[in-house]
């Protein structure tokens, strides 16, 4: 993997970009690593990696997947900035991203069409 940088801008001043997405990344927190890939590529740097006991679900105690131990960090997106790009689930080592569709207007929250 290339060695990259983000420079982490004022978020305050930025603009909502999270109004554009169309795809919305979800982290599979059970296939999350914490590796922090994905908060190196993110264009817009809204990825961060957090104590899964900030999880309520995990209640701190570290997962298992086939036999692996995963950290104690997993990832965490911030949609108010996320653009929908796809990078962070292209750049995870553990395909622990997926792109889904979004249902709702990001806007209005009114149901979006379905195909
Ligand atoms: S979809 Fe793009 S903007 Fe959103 S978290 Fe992933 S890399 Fe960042
Ligand atoms: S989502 Fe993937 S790239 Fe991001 S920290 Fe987890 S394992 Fe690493």
């Amino acid at each position: 993997m290339e060695i990259g940088a983000v420079i982490k801008h004022d978020i305050k001043k930025a603009p909502k970009t999270g109004d554009w997405r169309y795809m919305k990344p979800e982290v599979i927190k059970e296939k999350c690593v914490g590796c922090g890939a994905c908060v190196k590529y993110c264009p817009e740097a809204v990825i961060e990696t957090i104590d899964r006991k900030q999880l309520t679900i995990d209640h701190g105690k570290m997962s298992k997947v086939k036999g692996q131990i995963l950290s104690n960090e997993v990832a965490q997106i911030d949609y108010y900035f996320c653009k929908g790009c796809g990078v962070c689930a292209n750049v995870c080592p553990e395909k622990a991203i997926i792109m889904k569709k979004e249902t709702e207007c990001v806007k209005c929250g009114m149901e979006a069409e379905r195909e």
